[in-house]
């Protein structure tokens, strides 16, 4: 069974440095105000909640992000499959 992720709900929002559920549900047990620190999704972790898997609210915008398109922290020799680095400029003959 493909777990849920919040890669993949309408509700999980990011604010500036954290992301939350927009209906409430704590995505972190520890934290008082149940939002989660964007450090995890920055590193592309797989972010499948306990909290999002039997949700009755779960909104579902689309098929799972594929685990390598995940994030914009990697170690050295990670392989994606977007369009890697900028556009060359065209050389332009003087
Ligand atoms: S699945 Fe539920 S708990 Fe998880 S982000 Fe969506 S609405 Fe919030």
């Amino acid at each position: 069974m493909v777990k849920r992720s919040l890669y993949q709900c309408l509700e999980a929002k990011v604010l500036g440095d954290r992301i939350r559920c927009d209906k409430g549900h704590p995505l972190n047990k520890i934290s008082k105000d149940g939002i989660i620190n964007i450090l995890a999704l920055s590193r592309g972790d797989p972010l499948e909640l306990g909290v999002c898997q039997k949700c009755n609210e779960y909104d579902e915008m689309g098929p799972p992000v594929a685990p390598e398109d995940r994030g914009w922290v990697h170690p050295p020799g990670f392989q994606t499959t977007k369009r890697r680095g900028r556009p060359r400029k065209m050389r332009t003959s003087p």
